[in-house]
């Protein structure tokens, strides 16, 4: 019954077990560091839940009240996707949600985190409320006559804890939690891998399996740490052959890994080229969009597809929506191309490449989710505008060119262009 009303929605949720008494992520039937059955963490199908990188852990740090920082500052902090303009993250801290972090448009773009009921109570550990309130019950949702000194603030009413926020019409309760919220153990991203350690046994031996019988020649490799990790396992697996399609737009940050890892590994790296560079091309096909990115077909798949063979792919499912019902394998040209993998998500792939202590691109430490070119439409705002303070010339680059195509400055910001066909809550936002 309830699998027939999620599917009608199309709503699917992903769980990976938590173990509380380590406080780590669990993949496999056990914690291997205590032996004992973990509980369940669900989330939504898309949301791809990873450990949060060395740049965001930064960012939610600095989000949440100071006397709270140290405590977060040394437990795992995980991020799941939330449907969203931009970035938008549920985060999970001692194995439940603690709060959204997002790229938010009120008066311009900021970050911000507004906490959960629960993760109300845990800051309240450390944290001083803002206001206390008489009555508990029935709060949530309702208005109440208080100033707020920020976004958001912190409250006790009776044995709850509380969220406000500010909304345009006044400060409202967000969210209320009415039971003790004890602090957890402390634990780091290494805990989790030795907390996992059979289980990555395990889909490492299946991948590797699964590319010896293909009969690979090659791998794609990016620089991303899908197509990394997919590379490494080929490897495992006997492949010698990593192709790189540079598209010339490149963060330098990923040409510079792809030829260190491939040197790292003794792989043979062969580098292909557009015959007809961005620049060129885009005179003609106009700006790539989200409904429209020619420049995937022409600067990567047209050259991958002059190869013939199997190739290895790390295409994973849970990356995004149009990648859900991918089959294991699929056609390019006269190329096969194998998803090993396809199943695994953003977390198993970290944990993995901790578990093997592989180096990875530098990008995904200085605040960038996706790899790939620098002036993609997929990108994120978030990341368009990270680019201003750590790559200014190739911000300034397209900048540039987008302001000659007849683009204002407030459209670049918001990202208009990155769309054929604006989004109706893109255009909500610019009208206020
Ligand atoms: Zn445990």
């Amino acid at each position: 019954m309830a699998k027939t009303y999620k599917s009608r929605i199309r709503l699917w949720h992903v769980e990976i077990g938590y173990c509380p008494r380590c406080n780590v992520p669990v993949r496999g039937e056990k914690c291997e560091l205590c032996n004992s059955r973990p509980r369940p963490l669900r989330f939504h199908d898309m949301g791809d839940i990873r450990p949060a990188s060395a740049h965001e852990r930064e960012l939610f740090i600095s989000l949440i009240p100071r006397d709270a920082r140290g405590y977060f500052k040394r437990r795992i902090i995980l991020l799941a996707r939330q449907p969203g303009l931009d970035y938008r993250k549920d985060v999970y801290v001692d194995g439940y949600k603690v709060g959204i972090m997002e790229y938010a448009h009120r008066d311009g773009w900021h970050w911000r985190f507004i906490p959960t009921g629960k993760g109300a109570a845990l800051l309240l550990n450390f944290a001083e409320p803002e206001f206390t309130l008489r009555t508990a019950g029935h709060l949530k949702g309702k208005k109440i006559q208080k100033e707020i000194s920020g976004e958001w603030a912190l409250f006790r009413a009776g044995n709850c804890a509380g969220v406000a926020v500010r909304t345009p019409s006044g400060v409202k309760v967000k969210d209320i939690f009415c039971h003790a919220v004890k602090p957890a153990k402390k634990s780091q991203l290494e805990d989790a891998v030795r907390a996992n350690v059979s289980y990555l046994e395990k889909i490492e031996k299946k991948a590797v399996s699964m590319i010896k019988h293909s009969g690979a020649k090659y791998v794609a490799f990016s620089g991303g740490k899908d197509s990394e990790v997919a590379l490494y396992l080929a490897h495992l697996a006997g492949v010698k052959k990593a192709i790189y399609a540079n598209t010339g737009l490149e963060f330098p940050e990923s040409s510079r890994f792809v030829k260190k890892f491939a040197d790292f590994l003794g792989v043979e790296l062969i580098e292909v080229r557009p015959d007809r560079g961005f620049w060129d091309v885009v005179e003609e096909k106009g700006i790539p969009t989200k409904e429209n990115r020619w420049c995937t077909k022409h600067l990567k798949l047209a050259q991958l597809s002059k190869f013939h063979g199997v190739l290895v792919d790390g295409t994973r499912r849970y990356e995004s929506f149009g990648r859900m019902r991918r089959t294991r394998t699929a056609k390019l040209g006269n190329l096969k191309l194998i998803y090993p993998i396809l199943d695994w998500l953003a977390l198993d792939v970290w944990l993995y490449i901790h578990y093997r202590g592989l180096p990875y691109n530098p990008l995904y430490d200085m605040g960038y989710e996706r790899i790939g070119c620098y002036m993609c439409p997929s990108m994120l705002n978030a990341e368009f505008h990270n680019m201003r303070s750590t790559h200014p010339e190739l911000f300034k680059r397209w900048y540039e060119y987008l302001r000659k195509q007849g683009f204002t400055h407030d459209e670049i910001m918001d990202g208009v262009w990155r769309w054929s066909e604006m989004p109706a809550k893109l255009k909500e936002i610019r009208k206020s």
